[in-house]
């Protein structure tokens, strides 16, 4: 198992297989994916070494993320080869289930087995103005589907904006009262590119807290390497809350996560200030041994916590390049 210097281990690889999106939220990508004439992502045989490692490595959770990954027109294949390790326990990924109301079985039966949409709002017109995409009732149905299908873990990730959706938590505590999913609230994080809208639209996760403490929600004792959401149950409802709050103190000591940007970099830190080129070592199958190598080394770098309550964003411009 990889471990770092500070006993944190990393059972857990996000995996940005594009940083292409077709959608344009604004607090993301608000002029939509702009082609920058060299895109060139992991390739299926690329990402295979690279996985083949990690797993080795004592990785057991894939999560393929982007830009949108679903994009990618070899997204199935690259689940179903990830998927069919068998050290691959959770095979998960993030979408903002453009396709998923279509695609859930397929995705379902390549071996995908959870999966986080992302819905900010619940009503059409703020989910539009969001997103860029009148397209609520499309992801929300395509939610369905996935349950329909079989997904056990659903996830709903919400980005708390000041103003725009904090007036929404009883809305989502209704769609929970008999969805068996996972809604977790994700506190807006500053980027490179985004400063002006983070000053305007940031709110702290205890104005959800607040909210579910009042309505007799329960917060859930944190097991053991469960990473750093920290989640609501209540009797009455089937589904559940989470907030993740990377503004929050000791956010960084639950961190159980490493990342590989579209292009094969290895991201020790979301808000790290070093991107690590991977890429050159997952050529050939005989260079395995040497990346774990590097990975190992690598570790040793991964400071106790980012440096975001101070302005340092590091050098991530948006989630879409390293994948959230
Ligand atoms: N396109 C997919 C999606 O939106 O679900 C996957 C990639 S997206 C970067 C992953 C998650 O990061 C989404 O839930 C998105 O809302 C969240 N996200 C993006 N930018 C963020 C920011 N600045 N602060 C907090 N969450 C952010
Ligand atoms: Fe695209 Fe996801 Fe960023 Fe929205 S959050 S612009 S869907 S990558």
């Amino acid at each position: 198992m990889l471990v770092d210097n500070f006993n944190r281990s990393f059972p857990y690889l996000r995996l940005s297989i594009t940083e292409v999106c077709n959608f344009s939220c604004q607090y993301c990508l608000p002029n939509g994916y702009q082609k920058t004439g060299k895109e060139h992502f992991l390739r299926i045989d690329e990402i295979n070494r690279l996985v083949d490692a990690f797993v080795e490595l004592g990785v057991w959770k894939i999560r393929l993320t982007g830009g949108e990954p679903t994009i990618r027109k070899d997204f199935t294949e690259i689940a179903q080869m990830i998927a069919s390790k068998p050290q691959v326990e959770t095979m998960a990924f993030t979408t903002n289930g453009y396709r998923l109301k279509d695609r859930a079985q397929e995705w379902y039966d390549a071996g995908l087995n959870a999966i986080n949409i992302s819905i900010d709002s619940l009503n059409a017109k703020n989910f539009h103005q969001i997103t860029g995409h009148n397209r609520m009732q499309e992801v929300r149905d395509g939610i369905d589907k996935a349950l329909e299908v079989g997904f056990e873990k659903v996830k709903i990730n919400v980005v708390l904006l000041k103003g725009v959706n904090d007036d929404e938590v009883d809305q989502y505590l209704a769609y929970v009262k008999d969805t068996p999913v996972s809604v977790r609230y994700i506190e807006l994080m500053q980027t490179g590119d985004n400063l002006t809208y983070f000053n305007k639209f940031h709110l702290s996760a205890d104005h959800v807290k607040d909210q579910l403490v009042d309505r007799g929600w329960v917060e859930n004792i944190r097991t053991p390497g469960a990473g750093p959401a920290v989640n609501f149950t209540h009797s009455d409802y089937a589904g559940s809350v989470g907030l993740i709050a990377p503004y929050s103190k000791d956010f960084c000591t639950a961190c159980n996560r490493l990342r590989i940007t579209s292009t094969g970099d290895l991201r020790l830190c979301l808000f790290g200030n070093v991107g690590i080129p991977l890429r050159h070592m997952l050529q050939d199958d005989d260079q395995k041994e040497s990346l774990k190598a590097a990975i190992r080394k690598q570790l040793e770098f991964k400071a106790s916590s980012h440096f975001l309550a101070m302005g340092d964003t590091g050098i991530m411009t948006n989630l879409s390049s390293t994948g959230g």
